[in-house]
This record gives structure tokens, sequence and C-alpha cells, in this order.
């Protein structure tokens, strides 16, 4: 199977620790406007406002750094082995900078706004990720390249990331127009995932990597896309003010893969257990990329539960809830007569400091962010999905002093993933 990682073959606390992050670029960076989502849906038409690490002297027209550049290619062709970066052929005028370094001057609708989108994107992913992993990541392919090639458009329906560069193509709106995959900050996130994923964890001896591998790698990649989404402003404010909190509702963050109102790439809240998806110990070569997938979807619901566990955990910590609410919001089940109820009682806990459920969402987000980091420190390659759950209890241990050691464990036995 080749590593290149398409997407269309998918269906698609008040902790010190957390306190000394640094997430916060605006002293010193560089700002870029990004869509939180899809521009094409309905509620997020408007780009948000970012801020980069990296400061306006230390990004070049195109735009491109040190680690990374565009290449907005004409007509180009997919990288397929043996044809790889770098790029060489025609292309788009450079994304350049305003007076003072800043690329959020540029015009949504032209070639240069979707240059600098990709990029503002990715860095920004790379400068959230770095933060979590408190270290600088080098990348898997170094050996033959010095920075990642990102292209931002292909005629192509699909979009992917492989051995040095990540490259996007289209989807189609509900009308069947042609969007730019490039305008989508959870496609560039996943796809992102796993050049992180392969940065960190390596790749794989030639024919050795299983099935499992593969799973992991998507649920990884968007559970990297999930936790960069909950950094924007309008993602955390729309999301409390719409739940007043009871995420254990359904709720926007459970259609981060959505292209459109009405379309879904991935779900990443789902209520498969192990039960319902293949084997993980079946050989690669008697499964389907589908299938392959499917058998991600436990482990990414896993820790997507964990993010709402722990972040009504810090909610009860707080006083922000009461004990009560929270049992109550728990034993919820589909239909339930006290939907309401619960729902009223969160309606009135909110109102009365939104700030604090703010902070209680940031540090859950932050939470996930550093014991997924320091857990796929722990991992090789050729992991499976017992060392998964083993690496996560002990980076807890090891950054919380296993705080939420029965949370992990309550959402991977519910899972049904062994450990
Ligand atoms: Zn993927």
């Amino acid at each position: 199977m080749p590593l290149n990682h398409t997407l269309q073959q998918e269906p698609l606390c008040g902790c010190a620790e957390l306190s000394r992050l640094n997430l916060d670029f605006r002293a010193y960076g560089t700002r870029f406007k990004l869509f939180p989502q899809s521009p094409l849906m309905s509620d997020y038409q408007e780009p948000e406002i970012v801020w980069i690490s990296l400061p306006p002297t230390q990004i070049h027209p195109g735009p491109s750094d040190q680690r990374m550049y565009v290449v907005d290619a004409i007509d180009k062709h997919y990288y397929e082995h043996p044809f790889l970066p770098p790029y060489r052929g025609d292309r788009n005028a450079l994304a350049r900078p305003d007076a003072n370094g800043h690329f959020d001057h540029l015009e949504v609708g032209t070639h240069q706004f979707e240059a600098a989108h990709m990029y503002g994107t990715l860095r920004w992913v790379l400068d959230i990720w770095e933060t979590y992993f408190d270290r600088q990541i080098e990348w898997s392919f170094a050996d033959h390249y010095e920075r990642l090639e990102l292209v931002p458009w292909l005629d192509w329906d699909n979009a992917h990331s492989g051995y040095g560069f990540i490259e996007m193509g289209y989807g189609r709106d509900d009308s069947g127009q042609k969007f730019p995959y490039n305008l989508n900050f959870d496609v560039l996130a996943h796809e992102f995932g796993h050049t992180l994923l392969y940065s960190v964890i390596g790749m794989p001896d030639d024919d050795k990597a299983t099935a499992e591998f593969f799973a992991f790698h998507e649920t990884a990649s968007d559970l990297v896309a999930i936790v960069s989404l909950l950094h924007f402003n309008t993602v955390l404010d729309r999301l409390l003010n719409d739940t007043s909190g009871n995420l254990y509702s359904r709720n926007e963050l459970n259609r981060v893969g959505e292209e459109s109102n009405t379309r879904q790439i991935r779900m990443a809240s789902n209520d498969k257990k192990m039960r319902h998806v293949p084997d993980p110990n079946t050989p690669l070569k008697d499964l389907s990329n589908k299938q392959i997938h499917d058998m991600s979807l436990p482990l990414t619901g896993a820790l997507f539960d964990l993010l709402i566990e722990v972040f009504q955990h810090n909610l009860v910590d707080d006083g922000l809830i009461d004990e009560e609410l929270d049992t109550l919001s728990r034993g919820l089940t589909e239909g339930d007569a006290n939907e309401a109820l619960v729902q009223s009682l969160f309606d009135e806990f909110y109102r009365q400091n939104p700030e604090g459920f703010k902070m209680a969402l940031v540090h859950a987000r932050d939470y996930l962010g550093q014991v997924l980091s320091l857990s796929w420190e722990f991992l090789s390659w050729d992991l499976d999905f017992p060392q998964v759950v083993q690496a996560l209890f002990q980076a807890d241990i090891e950054l919380f002093s296993g705080h939420y050691k029965q949370e992990i464990a309550e959402v991977f036995d519910w899972r049904e993933i062994a450990y």
C-alpha cells in the first residue's frame, strides 16, 4: 500500500501544566485570515484573523519559510511515484505580504488568498502541535527535502499528503460545483496530521505496516484536525452558545468533517464499538481502504468522548455545574424524558459564567493535545491499539499525575478497545 494518504478513499481543570502553554502569538507573530470550516457552511462565511508564531521577517512571498513553502502550480498532475517534489513548472503569481509583513489583506476568491490560506492553516496547526509536543518536529522526509511543499490547487477531486508534500484538489457542494479543499480547514489539518504523525512515530519498514497502523493514522489525523479547530475563537464561542456547554448533546463538533450543510466526510463522534468494525488483526491485503477507515472509528470516537468527559470533569472541578447535573446528564439516553430538563439546567449554569465554561473547554482541548502528543512520543510504527491506550495512560500520569485515569478507562471500555 502506498504511503500517500488520500482523502477520497476514506468515507470520509485548572491544571498548572496547562497554564504554561503559550499559544498566543499576537505579540510578535504574523496575521492570516482563515476559515474555520469550509465557507460553504452557512455559519462560517467570514474568515477569522489568526496569528502565526513566525514574525513577518521570517515569512516570505509565496508564502514560504524555512519549514514549508507554497508552489501555486498551474496544470499540475498530482504527485505519484516516481514524480515527486520539487515542482519546477509554471505557477501563479506569489502571494505577497502587506507593507507590515502580514497576509490578512488578500482578497477571498484570488489564487493568492488560497495560497495564503493553505500555508496559514498548516503553519498554525504546526505551531499548535509543536507547543503541545514542546519541541520542534523534524520532518520524516528530512533526508531528502529540507522543506514541506504545499500545492494549493490541482484539478483533482481529492487531496493527499505524501513524502515531502501536501496537495489539495476539490470537493463538490450540494449543487455539484467544485470548491477548493485549500479553503477547508478540516481537510488541510487532517492531511497535515499524517505528515506530523510520520515525523513523530516514523515510517514503517517496507511492507510491514499493518492495518492497525493505518487505522491509527486516520484517528490521529482526525484528532489533529479537531483539536486544532478548537483554537478558533469563533468555533469555541458558537459551540458553547449553541449548547450552553451541554456537549453530550449532538453539536457542531460532531460535524467537523462536514463539507457543506448536509454532507459529511467523516464523523468524529460516532457510536461504533470494536465489534462493529473489522478485526484489527486482519492482514492489510484483505482490507479495503474503507474497511481500514471503519476500523479507526471506535478509536476516534473514544478520543472524542475523552474530550467531552474531561470538559465536564473540569466543569465540576471548577464549580461551574453541580454534581447533580453531572450525574443527570451522564445518565441520559436518546429520547430521554429528562433531556429538556438537562438542557435548561445547562442554560442556567452557562448564563452565570460563560467565560468559565470557555476556559474549561480550552483546558480540555489543551489536555487532549498534550496527552496525545506525549503518548505518540511513546509509540513507533509497529504499534497496536492496546499500546495506543497504554501510552495515553502513561502520558496522563506523567503530565497530570493520572488525574483523568478514570475517564480514559471509561471511554476505551465503552468502545471495547482492550489495553
Ligand atoms: Zn487520512
